[in-house]
């Protein structure tokens, strides 16, 4: 097990030896990584985060990984075949990366040999059993699983798998988790009995990115702020499978010009979309520079190493977990308003 993860867990027994022992776990060099699900095409806002995320990882020589998180078949069916398109962006945007792509729905083996050595159960719940068990949430969004199936004895769960197929939640001996967040400091937030496998037998999305970062030697994790809430679980789980926990960046939101954050489900315009509707390759690019409060560049190599990508002074101290967006200087860390 890793130093640090007996720091971060000093009285927890329940790290497996999963990060040690298993064959693909050979300590690789520190990388960052860009981890699109193929369910739509990415829009400017993932752009941004993907540009982000790659100017970080190389502006402090780590390996630069791609991953195509496809682990939901149907959603990923019905987007058609969006991962090529998804990686052909990044390349006409100059965005390179390390070694061949990764795709989560090829390594279903991986994730079953991570949950084995976890503490974990059956959870036989529906949304609505939940949603009417929890009480209202103390925190925004917050609605921790309120631990139903937790004691449920064998003939009860016996019997219950007769009409449903149970979901496998971590059984969770903490209630918050530290996080490292290159602009936000460090941060406590909220962990609770997470799913870690559907129950349609699909490994979970917190399983499979803890497991595919420790694996890919990811130690800097960029994304954007909406995921900020389900980094403590997800350091947790690394921590619990015995490997360091990643620091985060977590990059602000875009919206359109009258306030609408661009999102998958609103179907805001991908990068093919744009260009195919006549706006140049090198002006989306300006404009993915200059919200990023860097220089305009045709070329993002131009950018490794500029100044403008560390935040201002985080808080030292420890905090709750607050996902709001941040103000103050442009930059990964800010929020900011589509204007080509
Ligand atoms: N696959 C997730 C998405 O496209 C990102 C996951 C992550 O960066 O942790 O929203």
């Amino acid at each position: 097990m890793p130093i640090a993860s007996r720091q971060f867990l000093p009285t927890l027994p329940l790290v497996t030896d999963f990060a040690a022992t298993h064959p693909l776990a050979q300590p690789p060099a520190a990388a960052g990584r860009f981890a699109p699900s193929p369910t739509s095409a990415l829009h400017l806002g993932n752009l941004r985060t993907a540009l982000a995320a790659w100017l970080l990882a190389r502006s402090s020589r780590r390996r630069f990984v791609v991953r195509i998180e496809d682990l939901d078949q149907a959603r990923v069916a019905a987007a058609g075949n969006i991962a090529s398109t998804q990686l052909r962006d990044l390349e006409t945007l100059g965005i390179d990366w390390d070694g061949p792509v990764v795709r989560q729905s090829q390594r279903l083996d991986l994730y079953a040999d991570a949950i084995a050595g976890l503490d974990t159960y059956p959870c036989f719940c529906t949304r609505k059993e939940i949603a009417s068990a929890v009480s209202a949430p103390n925190e925004a969004d917050w609605r921790p699983y309120p631990g139903t199936c937790r004691t449920l004895t064998t003939s009860q769960r016996a019997q219950r798998a007769t009409t449903r197929s149970p979901a496998i939640r971590l059984a969770s001996h903490v209630d918050c988790y530290h996080v490292t967040d290159m602009a936000r400091g460090q941060c406590r937030g909220r962990v609770d009995d997470l799913v870690l496998i559907r129950n349609d037998g699909t490994p979970a999305y917190n399983l499979a990115v803890v497991v595919d970062d420790g694996l890919q030697g990811v130690d800097q994790v960029v994304r954007a702020r909406d995921l900020w809430s389900s980094a403590p679980r997800q350091s947790y789980v690394a921590a619990l499978l015995g490997f360091d926990a990643p620091t985060y960046a977590h990059t602000g939101l875009v919206s359109a010009p009258g306030g609408q954050r661009l999102s998958k489900s609103a179907g805001a315009a991908g990068l093919t979309d744009l260009m195919a509707a006549g706006i140049e390759r090198n002006r989306i690019m300006a404009w993915l520079c200059r919200s990023l409060g860097l220089p305009e560049v045709s070329d993002p190599h131009d950018l490794i190493g500029a100044a403008g990508l560390t935040p201002p002074c985080p808080p030292t101290l420890t905090r709750p977990l607050d996902p709001a967006r941040l103000d103050g200087p442009l930059g990964w860390w800010s929020d900011a308003v589509l204007s080509l």
